[in-house]
């Protein structure tokens, strides 16, 4: 899942992509709302980290638009201590959730994994195809009894798959959605991670569950 982090204090910049990015986010930052406009023109971005206090603008005017033109993107916005009038305007301006500074990552990265399965209508932090199970809070993947020992990536990768059983999945989107701005903009890229994560989860004797669609992308399926 890829995340967009608009906020100006750097340090706490650094410590969101540092923590987000462990936990297996594709983490894109931005420090005012001038920089943050392009960024959400083109990439399309699964969750926003929206701080309200910017120093060139309104969190809660690019809330607005963020909103208007994405429907499906969520959005978490960072108020100061006890401001209830901004989390009611927050929330008015089309966020998702609040969380009011300052906050412990732990806190934080529980509401993003809560806010991204809502498009998956799962109630847990837990997800599973067949024998596959992948735990998003635990960053534990394991099929069957078999643990999955998956660089970030592949984690990426499947996770972003197993929120869409069953639909073909292309290069770019998996580019668009797991990888972040520095990236190396190449599917080639995806096609490697892609085929170190088949491997690792589909062992000689046992069922395939990733499948490539020739010219179209990935699939993940029930084995069967
Ligand atoms: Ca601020």
């Amino acid at each position: 899942m890829r995340l967009l982090v608009v906020e100006d204090e750097a340090d706490l910049v650094s410590a969101l992509k540092v923590g987000l990015g462990r936990a297996g986010y594709a983490v894109d930052t931005a420090l005012t709302v001038a920089e943050a406009g392009p960024k959400l023109a083109v990439e399309p971005y699964d969750l926003v980290v929206l701080d309200l206090m910017l120093p060139d603008g309104d969190g809660f005017e690019l809330c607005r638009q963020i909103r208007a033109s994405r429907r499906d993107v969520r959005i978490l916005v960072l108020t100061a201590r006890g401001a209830l009038a901004d989390r009611v305007r927050g929330l008015d301006a089309g966020a998702d959730d609040y969380l009011t500074k300052p906050f412990a990552l732990a806190e934080l990265l529980a509401r993003v994994r809560a806010l991204l399965r809502r498009d998956t209508g799962n109630g847990t932090a837990v997800l599973s195809i067949g024998d596959v199970v992948l735990d998003t809070a635990r960053q534990d993947a394991r099929r069957g009894d078999r643990p999955l020992a998956l660089t970030r990536k592949e984690f990426g990768v499947l996770e972003y798959l197993m929120t869409r059983p069953g639909h073909v999945v292309s290069a770019e989107e998996l580019l668009d959605h797991v990888w972040d701005e520095n990236a190396d903009p190449f599917t080639q890229t995806v096609r490697v991670t892609v085929g170190t994560l088949r491997r690792k989860l589909t062992l000689p004797g046992e069922d395939p569950v990733l499948e490539t669609v020739i010219g179209r992308g990935y699939r993940l399926r029930e084995p069967v």
